[in-house]
């Protein structure tokens, strides 16, 4: 068992971006390609109690950029299968719960090692699976290993916290004890930090799970259930079942789930809200919901900023991975004096961004999948008749059938237009006109979503209000509202944007514990038995 507790450990500090001009990086870049390319198309199994397990029912998942490839086989759960997996995390639970916090936590430290170790391998599946560039498939490798790293310390900090009052006569004491087995359903979109974030805060805590990852991401999560199991992972602790929305009902109904972590949109997650709050027979507890869903984001761009830093910001945080991210830009609400040169300076990085193959390594590549590639279509043409096109508007064809679309921004767009209130997305920009900055802080909190949002200006006493009115979960103030660092920015949004988990922060772990109190009177058994804190199955 490990002996070490936080003071033993080296302060978290975030990854490092990889340097992809150097050239020893891009060699290695180009090489973890070439591998990843030469293992595409095997079949993956689902992994119940440890066991490997199929199902009469295979699926591929494909590469985005060219459709025909295929990246993995994987096998979709049976409804059966889903309840076997919630029993053999409820079997696994039982010792799980008894480890020791350091023990936990350790399996989450090497799991980062093995990680960091295949990070270009992570990076490449992420390239070929979701259609990442180079730089944001390491941002969401990175992120990984700081969730495991960062996580490992928490559990521990939780572990040795202490009751800050003692009764006299009394030892007092509060531990985190853990809830029992959770279902974690990830997004596709960060399909290997989300997916691992969730899972590691989970188990760290003493709970075993049932993943269900997306199927537009399935390989992804195979691997990094591999690599889990290769760190140590107990048998049936994390227990992998692929499929779609079924699977995904039947794991939140199971009357033995106790928790659902889920990240993705917002009519899933208010479903899974709904349905895990409807008690089951024989459900002891009531299921608690960690929702994290989507936004409709907006950088507020004063007459007084930096107009070229704004627009440099808006255009990466808009188009950055093609719009989907749940912190993506898709609103601009600039000042009316600075408008016209606003969306010129837009217009001008637009044209310079390169589209193509993200194994190449361009500025932009194709969004998921067939649907979503109509749906973004679909609100293309609705905002035609919402704005003004300026940029963008079409797909870019291709001979590899990749679901490309251009980088595109309607002017003139009304606060209320449905290509302003609702997320879309992908690569789409709406420009709104603000009259003064009451009128921007009101556009910018007039959507149903409270994820993200940043300002650019000059004035402290903006950048004040908006600190105190712009009501999101992570407000960035001069920069970018993309790219949250893990325990620099924790991350989680207001309103229907969800719970507010605040992923990556100090509050997090607690949400997959309970706390138990516990009171001793002193003097009635002589001597403390430490085991017997062990045995209670808390931090
Ligand atoms: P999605 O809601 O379609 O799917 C998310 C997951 O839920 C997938 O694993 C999916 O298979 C599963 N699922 C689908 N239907 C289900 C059901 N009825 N019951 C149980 N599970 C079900 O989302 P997506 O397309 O994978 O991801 C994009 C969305 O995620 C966007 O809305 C984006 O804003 C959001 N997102 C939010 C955050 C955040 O932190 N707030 C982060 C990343 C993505």
């Amino acid at each position: 068992m490990p002996t070490f507790d936080l003071k033993s450990l080296p302060p978290f500090t975030n990854e490092p971006f990889t340097d992809f001009s150097s050239p020893e990086q891009h060699r290695a870049m180009m090489d973890a390609l070439a591998q990843v390319r030469s293992e595409l198309g095997k079949p993956y199994d689902l992994l119940v109690g440890g066991h490997r397990t199929q199902s009469a029912k295979l699926f591929d998942s494909t590469n985005p950029a060219r459709p025909s490839e295929v990246i993995g086989k994987h096998f979709e759960a049976t409804v059966s299968q889903a309840s076997q997996a919630v029993e053999a995390a409820t079997q696994a639970f039982a010792a799980w719960k008894h480890t020791a916090a350091a023990e936990r936590a350790s399996l989450l430290l090497r799991a980062a090692q093995l990680v960091r170790e295949r990070h270009f391998i992570f990076c490449a599946w992420l390239t070929f699976e979701v259609g990442k560039n180079w730089a944001e498939a390491d941002a969401d490798v990175g992120e990984c290993i700081d969730f495991l790293e960062f996580y490992a310390r928490e559990a521990l900090r939780l572990d040795a916290s202490k009751t800050p009052i003692q009764l006299p006569g009394e030892r007092n004491l509060l531990r985190h004890v853990p809830l029992g087995v959770g279902a974690v359903i990830p997004p596709w979109n960060f399909p290997l930090a989300i997916m691992a974030g969730m899972t590691a805060a989970a188990v760290v805590c003493g709970n075993t799970v049932v993943l269900k990852p997306s199927p537009d991401a399935p390989t992804i999560a195979a691997k990094f259930v591999e690599l889990l199991e290769e760190a140590g992972l107990p048998l049936g602790v994390v227990n992998l079942l692929h499929g779609g929305p079924e699977v995904g009902r039947t794991i939140v109904e199971h009357p033995k789930v106790h928790f659902i972590a889920f990240t993705g949109s917002k009519k899933v997650g208010l479903e899974i809200h709904e349905r895990a709050a409807r008690t089951q027979p024989d459900q002891q507890f009531i299921k608690r919901t960690i929702l994290e869903m989507g936004g409709k984001d907006a950088i507020i761009v004063e007459e007084d900023a930096d107009i070229h830093a704004a627009a440099d910001g808006v255009v990466a945080a808009a188009f950055g991975f093609n719009g989907q991210k749940c912190s993506a830009c898709s609103r601009a609400i600039v000042s009316d004096s600075i408008y016209e040169l606003f969306c010129e300076q837009v217009r001008e990085r637009v044209a310079k961004l390169t589209s193509g193959e993200p194994a190449d390594n361009r500025a932009t590549g194709p969004v998921i999948n067939k649907v979503a590639y109509q749906r973004v279509l679909d609100y293309i043409e609705v905002g035609k008749s919402e704005g003004q096109l300026i940029a963008g508007g079409k797909p870019i064809e291709n001979e590899d059938g990749g679901y490309y679309i251009e980088a595109t921004v309607f002017a003139d767009v009304a606060p209320q237009a449905r290509v302003a209130q609702e997320e879309i997305f992908g690569p789409v920009l709406a420009v709104i006109r603000s009259s003064s900055f009451d009128n921007a802080l009101d556009i910018a909190n007039g959507t149903e979503y409270g994820l993200t949002g940043a300002i650019y200006s000059t004035s402290r006493e903006k950048l004040n209000r908006a600190r105190d009115e712009f009501h999101v979960g992570n407000l960035y103030l001069n920069r970018k509202c993309t790219g949250a660092m893990v325990g620099a920015h924790p991350f989680g949004g207001f309103n229907m944007s969800g719970t507010d988990s605040k992923a990556g922060g100090p509050d997090y772990l607690t949400l997959f514990t309970q706390a138990k109190s516990v009171a001793e009177k002193i003097g009635v058994v002589s001597e403390h038995d430490e085991r017997e804190e062990e045995q209670m199955g808390g931090f």
